[in-house]
């Protein structure tokens, strides 16, 4: 996804939580630094970020057919996954409405993702979630002040070694980033064809940036001196133009940590990815491309796919933020 993508995508998911009467304590430290840390829902993809994973790449959970051993492991039934993601995740709607051609066969098999550990959506959720946590707990006066329960020890830390709101705002928008990537159809599937520069994984996310508009531009949103409530309002006057309605209700986390949460979401935008360019057209051997114009403007393709995708990713990515934003919290309260 593109900068001003992400940057509206962890703007709008604070909205839903104070849409959805979230924890006070956290929508306060996102909301007053919506602007100084907005920079971190698109610092993961800036080069410079990226050294630390060895590596100059996207973030992905890239999968393809897994023939080695315990293939159990690597198999997610269709029903299970759609328990396991609940009911509020639109993605299951979207496949339940546009998948015919996947089959018993397609989801009874087994489907791995192989990226490098800095490249690797579930890793980096996984990590950020659990030093924030302990952000939390080492936070300064101001943030202790807002966490609920008291830290015994924290007195005794020195101030400059304790975290402050601002950083932990910026670590919070960058879990962000990792988590909107994993809705990208393409960040989840292996073929050739949804890599980066090969027609529809770039096409895909220019529309979005475009539907968008400038508002979050980099630029112009880092000279930005408008309150945090009317940046809010910015965000949520963009639901509009994806037609998205959110139901004001962010759930609990589904899975059992957010790394599991993270992998069941990659799965259901692998199963996405092959709706779009189902796998009997195209093998995962193959080098073919394919085009944006191919899948979404071809004479036979229906045009509400497009539009029902497109609501379907930005409904989910900013839910999907707002819930592993709310479980970092739930472990104080
Ligand atoms: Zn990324």
């Amino acid at each position: 996804m593109n900068q001003r993508t992400h940057t509206w995508l962890a703007i709008r998911a604070i909205a839903l939580l104070e849409d959805s009467n979230g924890p006070k304590g956290l929508i306060k430290i996102l909301k007053d630094n919506v602007k100084g840390a907005a920079i971190g829902s698109w610092i993961p993809d800036l080069q410079d970020s990226k050294k630390g994973s060895g590596d100059i790449d996207n973030h992905v959970f890239k999968m393809k057919p897994y023939e080695g051993s315990n293939k159990f492991r690597f198999i997610k039934k269709r029903k299970a996954l759609f328990d396991e993601l609940g009911q509020e995740r639109k993605v299951c709607e979207f496949l339940d409405d546009w998948d015919s051609v996947l089959g018993a066969a397609w989801w009874n098999k087994a489907y791995k993702a192989y990226p490098n550990p800095g490249q690797h959506l579930a890793n980096r959720s996984m990590a950020l979630t659990t030093t924030l946590i302990d952000q939390l707990i080492l936070g300064d006066k101001k943030v202790a002040a807002l966490v609920p329960g008291t830290v015994r020890f924290s007195g005794n830390l020195d101030d400059n070694a304790r975290s402050r709101a601002e950083e932990v705002a910026t670590y919070c928008f960058m879990l962000s980033h990792f988590v909107a990537d994993s809705n990208q159809p393409c960040h989840c599937d292996a073929r050739l064809l949804s890599g980066y520069s090969n027609g529809l994984h770039k096409e895909m996310e220019a529309d979005w940036s475009r539907t968008v508009g400038t508002y979050f531009d980099k630029r112009k949103y880092l000279k930005n001196n408008e309150t945090p409530n009317k940046i809010l309002d910015e965000a949520r006057a963009i639901d509009a133009k994806f037609d998205i309605q959110f139901s004001n209700h962010v759930p609990d986390l589904q899975a059992k940590d957010p790394w599991l949460e993270i992998v069941n979401i990659c799965r259901a935008s692998f199963a996405v990815a092959s709706v779009l360019v189902p796998p009997g057209s195209i093998s995962y051997k193959s080098k073919k491309k394919t085009s944006f114009e191919k899948i979404f403007e071809s004479a036979d393709s229906d045009p509400e796919l497009l539009i029902d995708l497109n609501r379907m990713v930005m409904h989910d990515a900013v839910l999907n933020i707002a819930i592993l934003w709310k479980n970092l919290w739930s472990k104080f309260s």
